[in-house]
């Protein structure tokens, strides 16, 4: 039948960002929906301050959601929240504060710590839909905080419909938040894959090539355009595989394998410091016993982890 080949739920409800369970409910958003959202004793809010969450720590399992109350202790930018959804009626908002954790550390109660995104997808700390959320806030307040200004006239535009959209006061121009798409992708040639290392990464990892997909460009011409250009190896078949939100600070990473119908790479060193084919032995070797080779595959958080954990287990 029609969807015998797609699996349910997708590869993609899988990752770390990807499963957010507020109900949106964006059919809705009006200009008012933040502010009764404000009003309402019952909202719950995540604080977000610097690239990280604050986080609390008790008996029950670490919670982001702080009491528009406890909210005030954070030096919260009122006017720049964003309302996220609901969860069983209970707006969820994530709200930017001045809090600076690092120069205020010790200003934070013992039972409260600010950690950044990444740290809280390796660690693992919150739940996974708590992880969705925190994606969501972060790319829509890092879009906020980098597009103040309306791109037709120059006028400082004010956010509306709960965070979703900017208006300019001067000129009504409707400005909507960006999801910018990149493309990452396994090379697969037979028994291995095409693995690389940007400069400025920890030494020792490896990783599927990506980049930004242009415009006027499908995923798959992104896939066949960036593997060329970085590595020199030209591509056949592309096939989607999963994606995955990436708040840093607001993309949709295309996971895609691409087979390869040339083995000799030419590498681009503006872009990368090494480039290499890996066997599917090797590649094993550093996702189950790390310390017996020199190398090492991002964490399971990356969808690059998933692409390559898939491929090299794949019967
Ligand atoms: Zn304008």
């Amino acid at each position: 039948m029609f969807f015998n080949q797609t699996e349910f739920p997708e590869p993609s409800a899988e990752l770390i960002f990807a499963n957010g369970n507020v109900d949106r409910q964006s059919e809705k958003r009006t200009s008012d929906s933040l502010a009764i959202a404000m009003a309402n004793p019952a909202t719950r809010a995540i604080i977000f301050a610097k690239g990280r969450v604050m986080v609390q720590f008790g008996d029950g399992e670490p919670d982001p959601l702080f009491s528009l109350d406890a909210v005030a202790a954070f030096n919260p930018r009122h006017g720049a929240e964003v309302l996220l959804g609901y969860e069983e009626d209970v707006p969820i908002i994530a709200i930017p504060a001045k809090f600076d954790p690092e120069a205020d550390a010790d200003k934070l109660p013992d039972n409260i710590k600010a950690i950044d995104y990444r740290s809280l997808a390796i660690q693992g700390l919150l739940q996974p839909a708590r992880m969705g959320e925190v994606a969501q806030g972060a790319s829509l307040l890092a879009w906020h905080a980098s597009h103040r200004f309306c791109s037709r006239c120059g006028r400082e535009s004010a956010p509306a419909d709960g965070g979703y959209k900017r208006i300019c006061p001067n000129c009504d121009t409707q400005h909507f938040p960006r999801t910018d798409p990149v493309v990452i992708m396994l090379a697969v040639d037979g028994d291995r894959c095409l693995l690389g290392r940007s400069h400025h990464w920890n030494e020792g990892m490896y990783s599927a090539l990506a980049g930004f997909v242009e415009p006027g460009e499908t995923f798959e011409a992104a896939v066949r355009r960036e593997i060329s250009e970085e590595a020199g190896i030209q591509i056949g078949k592309v096939q989607y595989r999963a994606n995955q939100p990436w708040p840093f600070p607001f993309s949709l990473m295309i996971g895609c394998f691409a087979e390869a119908r040339s083995s000799k790479i030419v590498m681009d060193e503006k872009e990368l410091s090494d480039c290499r084919w890996f066997s599917r032995k090797e590649v094993l070797v550093a996702l189950d016993r790390p310390e017996e080779v020199d190398f090492f595959v991002p964490p399971k958080m990356a969808i690059a982890h998933h692409l390559i954990n898939y491929w090299a287990r794949y019967k």
